[in-house]
């Protein structure tokens, strides 16, 4: 099968072909896997910090890929809930162990045994790809391949950030940083809650823009303060100093979320000091999102599928891969990059 691979961390500054265009073997399923031919595959910031050698540790060689939608065309002798030609998804969760206090508490996105795919196990840049019949969502039928695929971690981490602001109808929502994710997550925000009031801290006046379009409240930069303070905040930057900010704008027992996988490195010229009483006095709280549970990817879909929620995107071929990519690392971002495999 053809696949894109990647086979050495590197830095896209320097070299914009860091995956490589190769024929491999079609992966031989176990009892309870299935086989799936892909249809799609979305490109997400994850596989840049892969690619540059910010997550760690990452099996090598390995093929990228995360937001997969395909069909079933092979199941193994003990697969009960799948069948060949069914449409399924799969995302960052590949497995989990299913046994430790984690996995049976519904955390199991902590689970110290999880697997991501494209990262610890091979991923959807590929023309076939294999997962636990456990672990395949199905797509519902009013998406597209190329709809559904940013759904599955723009989407759904987005979606899993959501649920932990507690927020609900009514209050304020803040969103610091406007990019894919959180983009989405104010459709869906909305959708859910009606007469919730989103305000958007976004740098670029495209994105300020856009944040009107799909009707936020208030947008502004970090530097400016809305007139009303904020019951959580979302925040996808990669960056320390926003963040410091944006506490200031929360209510009491307000809470931020963290929405990103990796932030900016410890710098000591940059240190930045939180003000116990002006920012987290009053049971104020910052909270990290790790990684997505199977069931946040079933609930995203079923909220995109009732609500019509469909995110913008961007085709680009499987040998394109590399180009998609350096769209996202160079910011040219008109909504999701989907690979057609
Ligand atoms: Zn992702
Ligand atoms: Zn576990």
């Amino acid at each position: 099968m053809k696949c894109m691979v990647l086979t050495k961390i590197s830095d896209l500054r320097v070299n914009k072909n860091p995956l490589s265009y190769k024929e491999t073997d079609v992966p031989k399923i176990d009892k309870n896997e299935v086989l799936i031919k892909v249809n799609t595959c979305a490109v997400c910031h994850t596989e840049l910090d892969e690619i540059e050698g910010r997550i760690k540790p990452i099996k090598l060689p390995v093929i990228p890929g995360h937001q997969i939608v395909g069909r079933v065309i092979e199941i193994g002798s003990k697969v009960k809930k799948l069948k060949n030609g069914d449409r399924v998804g799969i995302g960052w969760i590949n497995s989990a162990c299913g046994k430790c206090v984690y996995c049976k508490s519904g955390f199991e996105n902590l689970c110290p045994n999880f697997v991501a795919t494209g990262k610890d196990t091979d991923g959807g840049y590929a023309e076939y790809t294999k997962i636990s019949e456990d672990y395949a969502v199905p797509i519902p039928e009013k998406f597209t391949d190329e709809e559904a695929s940013p759904l599955l971690c723009a989407g759904a981490v987005g979606y899993r950030a959501l649920k932990l602001t507690n927020v609900k109808n009514e209050m304020n929502l803040g969103f610091l940083g406007f990019g894919a994710s959180n983009h989405l997550v104010l459709k869906i925000a909305k959708a859910v809650y009606p007469k919730l009031k989103s305000f958007v801290f976004a740098r670029s006046e495209k994105e300020r823009a856009l944040a009107k379009d799909l009707g936020a409240y208030w947008c502004g930069n970090i530097e400016e303060t809305p007139e009303e303070k904020l019951n959580a905040i979302i925040d996808t930057t990669p960056v320390w100093m926003p963040i410091v900010k944006a506490m200031r704008n929360l209510k009491p027992n307000g809470r931020l979320v963290i929405n990103n996988i990796r932030k900016e490195d410890f710098d000591k010229d940059k240190l930045v000091s939180i003000d116990y009483s002006r920012d987290l006095w009053m049971e104020k709280e910052i909270k990290s999102v790790a990684n997505v549970t199977f069931n946040d990817i079933k609930e995203v879909l079923n909220i995109a599928d009732i609500y019509d929620i469909k995110p913008a995107y961007q085709l680009y071929d499987l040998a394109d891969a590399d180009k998609a990519i350096t769209d996202i690392k160079e910011k040219r971002i008109e909504g999701a990059k989907v690979l057609k495999i």
